[in-house]
């Protein structure tokens, strides 16, 4: 990041996709650090503000529990006495299932984050787990395949529709979508397109197809140890590749 941080003259205002313990079950810690631990990487890295985006509920292996917010929220505060440079945001990376919500978040809770991110991840019920892996390798017959691709994606713009949402993180992973529609759907809802450092399927071609719609992007190190905060490098690097205005990465700026 530092290097690329002078090479391009580029400053990352905020890593608003970073993930801590909460993101665990007993058996599986996913994420590595605490919250204080990200901040701190994050001052170090000169990032003025990071959201804290654990995993959805609904997820089997890694989940939140919605009762332990308070204790989330207390965590932020906490490091915030410590750390006082730094703006933590408490968020969460929704899970997008096929529900009439289309989110693991109920209505009842949404209240309780500063606001909402969702992606569509493998490993929840209710949202096509099994099909989804099916159909890598293609090995299903083509009708069915296609049926899939439209549920996936009228999944994702059911989400984007009945909720809130400030970013589609790592949009097109994971499973086959029609991707102009679920775009149309980002662009009609305000919802900023992420670009991912640790995930591919938003590819630089991807990047220069969408720019035509009027959308707005976000690049995030979707952390999930602290020294992976503020780590954006190869989602900058698509920024670039795709030619793609900085002024429509709200959260990079050039420096002066
Ligand atoms: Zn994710
Ligand atoms: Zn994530």
């Amino acid at each position: 990041m530092a290097n690329l941080d002078i090479v391009n003259n580029l400053k990352l205002i905020g890593d608003y996709h970073t993930h801590t313990i909460y993101s665990s079950s007993k058996i599986y810690k996913h994420g590595k650090g605490r919250i204080i631990e990200n901040a701190k990487r994050a001052r170090e890295l000169g990032i003025s503000e990071i959201a804290i985006t654990d995993h959805g509920p609904a997820h089997r292996f890694y989940g939140i529990k919605i009762s332990e917010l308070p204790k989330i929220r207390k965590d932020i505060e906490e490091a915030n006495k410590i750390i006082q440079d730094i703006k933590i945001h408490l968020s969460v990376e929704a899970n997008i299932i096929d529900t009439p919500s289309g989110i693991d978040i109920e209505e009842k809770d949404i209240d309780k984050f500063d606001y909402l991110t969702a992606g569509y991840h493998l490993g929840c019920e209710s949202g096509q787990t099994m099909k989804n892996i099916i159909s890598y390798g293609r090995f299903m017959p083509r009708g069915r395949y296609e049926r899939l691709r439209s549920n996936n994606t009228n999944m994702v713009i059911r989400a984007l529709y009945q909720n809130d949402i400030r970013v589609l993180t790592h949009p097109f992973d994971k499973a086959p979508f029609y991707k102009d529609e679920i775009v149309k759907a980002c662009e009609e809802n305000h919802t900023l397109i992420e670009i991912n450092n640790r995930h591919n399927n938003l590819t630089v071609d991807d990047i220069y197809e969408i720019a035509k719609y009027n959308i707005k992007f976000i690049i995030s190190s979707d952390a999930h140890r602290p020294r992976e905060v503020g780590k954006v490098g190869l989602a900058i690097d698509k920024v670039l590749k795709s030619g793609l205005e900085i002024s429509r990465v709200v959260n990079l700026e050039r420096r002066s």
